[in-house]
């Protein structure tokens, strides 16, 4: 049964309201998901959309397909059969199978990572997946396979890619926002490497002869041993922790930055959150390595109110916060508070009477 791509793409965004969907955050309190006209939070419990519920996983690949089309990674994208152009990402799941050594028969143990860095054996991206912390490790079933999904929609909103999911765009907007787009895919979207130490940057089949020579030398006992030599005349240091890279844990590359720098696995983190940056999805600027979300609002400010970029120049601030003139508005009560008395208060904003009534 083939859809057409626009009934496909209705369903997508119906399904990703959630509507009704339980808060996990206030367990049982809130009874359903009730999307608020313009801000991305629950009109009842004021908690935000992925409290409740997650994009789904189809939802989430072509956000990813979109992101990589057009950009110098398109070859981790793949075109929608049918889907008028539309590409998908091509995630690579990685299945693992253990057989578990207790008693005569052995029972086979299955693992699927719901993501694994592309182009490694799986000997590699084990010890890739056993270098970042658990919670982390996107394992399906798993806290870890949750929170990649958490940091997809907070670290990549769709909002920041797709024009089309923005509210209230004029038309010069538009244009202003699909430039956007188009210039960070040119000049800051980078998608992260995963190799052994000295490797960043080689042809893939060369970094796999490689580690495959060293597993037969260490299988098959040589006379000469000195087959490492080289390898300890040059040390590695990670960008950000600034410690040693060992060389036989693999490392980050990104190429933006060049293969001349590395990071553990663990210090590849957006520079203004700190957060791992899911599946490696960097944006490269001055000097240092953003998610999204944080390189978009490096540009153009965004609304503390609807969390979209701002791409109008008629905005307001306070100190380091941005709003939407429309959306200059009291969290508690909705009052517009453009030209009367308002409180930021740990990036809320509110009138007098709902700022003291919070505190009662
Ligand atoms: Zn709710
Ligand atoms: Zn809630
Ligand atoms: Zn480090
Ligand atoms: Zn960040
Ligand atoms: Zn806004
Ligand atoms: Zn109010």
């Amino acid at each position: 049964m083939d859809l057409n791509p626009a009934v496909q793409k209705m369903s997508l965004s119906q399904q990703q309201l959630g509507k009704g969907v339980p808060c996990l955050r206030c367990k049982g309190i809130c009874a359903g998901f009730e999307p608020h006209s313009w801000r991305k939070i629950c009109k009842s419990c004021k908690c935000s959309q992925e409290d409740h519920s997650l994009s789904s996983e189809v939802e989430d690949d072509r956000k990813i397909g979109r992101l990589l089309a057009e950009s110098k990674y398109s070859t981790l994208t793949a075109r929608v059969k049918g889907g008028d152009g539309i590409r998908i990402y091509k995630r690579n799941r990685m299945i693992m199978t253990n057989p578990i050594a207790t008693g005569k028969d052995p029972t086979f143990d299955t693992i699927t990572y719901e993501w694994a860095p592309p182009g490694l054996t799986q000997k590699l991206a084990i010890h890739y997946m056993e270098l970042i912390p658990k919670e982390m490790q996107p394992v399906t079933g798993t806290e870890g396979a949750y929170n990649r999904r958490r940091q997809l929609m907070r670290q990549l909103p769709i909002y920041d890619q797709d024009p089309s999911r923005c509210r209230g765009l004029s038309e010069s907007e538009f244009k202003l926002m699909e430039d956007f787009v188009k210039k960070y895919k040119s000049d800051a979207l980078g998608v992260g490497e995963v190799a052994l130490p000295g490797q960043g940057g080689l042809p893939k089949d060369e970094g796999k002869q490689q580690e495959k020579n060293e597993a037969a030398g260490s299988a098959v006992p040589t006379t000469n041993g000195n087959a490492s030599d080289s390898q300890k005349e040059v040390e590695y240091y990670c960008e950000h922790c600034k410690q040693a890279t060992p060389s036989d844990c693999p490392v980050v590359y990104a190429d933006r930055v060049g293969y001349n720098r590395q990071w553990h696995p663990a210090c590849f983190v957006c520079a203004k959150c700190t957060e791992p940056l899911v599946d490696l999805i960097y944006f490269w600027k001055n000097g240092a390595i953003w998610c999204g979300r944080h390189y978009c609002e490096s540009v153009r400010p965004r609304c503390a109110g609807c969390d979209e970029i701002i791409f109008s120049e008629d905005y307001q601030r306070v100190e380091d916060l941005a709003w939407h003139k429309k959306h200059f508005v009291c969290e508690g009560c909705e009052l517009l508070l453009t030209g009367r008395a308002y409180i930021v208060e740990k990036g809320k904003l509110l009138c007098p009477t709902c700022s003291k009534s919070k505190r009662s």
